[in-house]
């Protein structure tokens, strides 16, 4: 009985009303937040899981020594390798296709990979007009890599501590 009292003297009141006006101005004067992209942008963490890019070492040799740990790894079947030896003994791919359509960006590719030549970017602003746009090639991958080692040379020291 006092409750519904108490309810009608409210709705009489509008005081549900004047409650969300006051919340509205509050934010009316507060700070705002939006921002303006692509021309703003916010911070992106160095873990940020984006395109996908193949490192070369500093003297051009590419990194990946085709161990297919990635291949093994990935939930959603997106890598496929296929590797041969060289001349010089060495191991190394013939194939690396990430197929972009199927990756999930889980990033377990980046975790598993025991030398660093698998890695996510903080490129994120790509896209396909066809099916095939998406299909990424061994070479198209070390083209990213090269292009942006040095990002992901600092992102991989700044996250470093942390692993
Ligand atoms: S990020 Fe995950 S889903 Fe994508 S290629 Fe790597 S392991 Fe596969
Ligand atoms: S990218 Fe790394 S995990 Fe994948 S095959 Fe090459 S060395 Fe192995």
């Amino acid at each position: 009985m006092l409750n519904n009292v108490r309810e009608f003297l409210n709705s009489l009141l509008l005081k549900e009303v004047f409650k969300g006006m006051s919340l509205t101005g509050k934010y009316l004067f507060a700070p705002k937040t939006t921002i303006q992209y692509p021309e703003e942008k916010t911070p992106m963490s160095p873990r940020f899981r984006g395109l996908h890019a193949l490192r070369r070492y500093p003297n051009g040799e590419e990194r990946c020594i085709a161990c297919k740990l990635c291949e093994a790894v990935c939930p959603a079947l997106a890598i496929s390798i296929e590797s041969d030896q060289r001349e010089d003994g060495s191991r190394r791919t013939t194939r690396y296709d990430i197929d972009l359509t199927k990756c999930i960006f889980c990033g377990f590719c980046e975790e598993a990979c025991p030398v660093d030549a698998i890695v996510e970017t903080h490129i994120h602003e790509y896209h396909g007009e066809k099916r095939g746009d998406l299909y990424f090639t061994k070479e198209m991958l070390l083209a990213v890599g090269d292009q942006f080692e040095n990002e992901i040379a600092d992102k991989k020291s700044a996250d470093a501590k942390y692993r």
